[in-house]
């Protein structure tokens, strides 16, 4: 096994600025093969990430973890996508119900403290459950959707997955994404036309005023210290010192180089 740390990948990083997120698409689909999978949420730009692996007939699986507290709108979204792109939809669930979790600790997203553990146990814990079964994951993360995201990557490491993250959306500003929905008809949430910017859970979400930035309706309850739930990593931490591990083969095929040994 190699180290592949995020300071390595700035050079790569740097020339996938010019490639297109279908040229991405393929890179990962050609680099990882049956170890790539997609995550979505079933929001806008996840729905664009889904017609694009189904127009390229790029056979990539979806992630989809279903907290158990979702918007219905959401869930029928998600159906609608597997069933007329042809998708293969995997939705990964948290052990315990809500319910369960709530005799057990209580309701936790009513404080900030709470609202990281609930996220971790109902978000991160049911991603973990395939850590070993993927080497890269395709996201659906915008620079234009501001906040941590500005600065957003093309490739990330992800320690806690061990596994490359790949946002082939990273460039697309929010004009180009709405001309994508447009002209291809994507299938988006519902809500998006009910003031919604972005959808999480219906215990979290709200949704926005035009004047709003685009995540105020994400634990507005919680005032403004809790934005992001930890999923992506590079939401929390920039991770510029960290690294995961995989096979000297494919870091070297990542990098576009041969190396014979590595600090
Ligand atoms: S968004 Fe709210 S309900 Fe959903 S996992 Fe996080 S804290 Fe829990």
């Amino acid at each position: 096994m190699a180290r592949l740390s995020q300071a390595r990948l700035v050079p790569v990083n740097k020339t996938f600025e010019d490639r297109s997120p279908l040229e991405l698409l393929h890179w990962a689909k050609d680099m990882f093969g049956d170890r790539v999978a997609a995550i979505s949420a079933m929001q806008e730009s996840g729905s664009v990430l889904c017609h694009m692996i189904a127009r390229s007939k790029l056979n990539i699986p979806v992630l989809f973890v279903d907290t158990g507290v979702m918007y219905q709108e959401t869930l029928d979204t998600r159906d609608r996508i597997a069933r007329e792109y042809a998708l293969n939809i995997v939705t990964l669930t948290p052990r315990e119900t809500m319910q369960q979790q709530t005799d057990r600790l209580g309701v936790l997203y009513l404080s900030v403290d709470g609202q990281k553990q609930c996220c971790h146990m109902r978000k991160v814990e049911p991603l973990l459950q395939v850590r070993d079964r993927y080497d890269a994951l395709l996201g659906s993360l915008r620079r234009s959707d501001g906040g941590k995201r500005g600065e957003c990557p093309i490739l990330a490491v992800d320690p806690e997955m061990n596994a490359l993250r790949i946002n082939p959306m990273a460039g697309v500003d929010d004009d180009q994404l709405q001309a994508y929905i447009r002209e291809h008809r994507v299938i988006t949430n519902p809500l998006h036309g009910q003031g919604f910017s972005t959808i999480g859970c219906n215990r979290c979400t709200t949704p926005v005023l035009p004047t709003e930035p685009k995540r105020a309706g994400r634990w507005r309850h919680l005032g403004p210290w809790s934005m992001y739930c930890g999923i992506n990593p590079t939401d929390v931490d920039d991770a510029t010192s960290q690294a995961i591990e995989l096979p000297q083969d494919l870091v070297d095929r990542i990098l576009g180089q041969k190396t014979d040994f590595v600090i």
